[in-house]
């Protein structure tokens, strides 16, 4: 699960990239079926990465799911319970003569308090970046450039389904780029307000 190949399909305004993935080990393989060429089969899905270096629409790329931002940001996490039974030892050390407890047990007990208030922190931690998306894949390497201009999948930005352009049913030129719609209800409603689809 480290590693993931797939085709970018569409670059977002926010630095991130949407790429295509084939699920494997579902169904038969590529070289018997002609279901590979035909779309929406449900054997594709979208991922949403990051796109640090460049991937342009059309690009095979390989996905990399465990960015090194999260490595660091882990290492600083699991620091946290190690601290807080240090600090916990020590706190219950001088104070065991103020509760009546030998000074061996009080730096035990704080030890395993100051442990358990570092797990805490540490999980709250996670979820904070697990809401920031610390563990977003990322595009590790461009495998190889697409052709050209060479959008071969794309994604109708309104229900989200892989569209082949070149048998798309409707398309639509929206400040630059043209959008791809699997029938001319999504069409509509795009061109109704775009902005919406565009996130
Ligand atoms: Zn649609």
């Amino acid at each position: 699960m480290s590693e993931e190949q797939g085709i970018v399909v569409r670059l977002r305004s926010d630095g991130m990239a949407d790429i295509m993935t084939e699920k494997k080990g579902g169904g038969e393989g590529c070289g018997a079926s002609h279901s590979c060429h035909s779309f929406g089969t449900g054997n594709r899905m979208i991922t949403r990465t990051r796109n640090r270096i460049g991937a342009r629409a059309g690009d095979q790329v390989s996905l990399n799911l465990r960015s090194g931002l999260f490595v660091k940001s882990a290492a600083v996490v699991y620091l946290l319970p190690i601290i807080g039974f240090i600090i916990g030892a020590a706190v219950g050390t001088s104070l065991n003569q103020a509760i009546g407890i030998g000074a061996r047990t009080g730096a035990v007990l704080f030890g395993l308090g100051g442990l358990g208030v570092g797990f805490l922190i540490t999980i709250m931690i996670s979820k904070w970046t697990g809401v920031k998306g610390i563990l977003t894949p990322e595009i590790a390497k461009i495998i190889s450039r697409g052709s050209g201009d060479g959008v071969s999948v794309a994604v109708d930005p309104v229900c989200n389904m892989l569209v082949d352009p070149a048998t798309a049913s409707a398309s639509l030129e929206y400040r630059g780029t043209t959008y791809y719609f699997c029938n001319p209800g999504c069409k509509q409603a795009f061109s109704r307000n775009p902005g919406q689809y565009l996130g």
